[in-house]
């Protein structure tokens, strides 16, 4: 069985960074993203600067 780069676990299935090629289980990262859990926080500060919402409510 593969085994996680991230936890050392062996796991069915494991998923490769696209940003740091590490391999990881489904716990260890977004497998949808294919961004590991140490490049998913790097990402979210990049990420977070952007998508202030202002909400519109008058009236209601
Ligand atoms: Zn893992
Ligand atoms: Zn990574």
């Amino acid at each position: 069985m593969p085994r996680c780069e991230i936890c050392s676990n062996e796991v069915s299935k494991v998923y490769k960074c696209k940003s740091c090629g590490a391999k990881f289980c489904e716990n260890c990262g977004d497998v949808d993203k294919l961004i590991c859990e140490d490049c998913l926080a790097f990402e979210e500060e990049l990420t977070s600067t952007e998508g202030i919402e202002f909400e519109e409510g008058e009236g209601g």
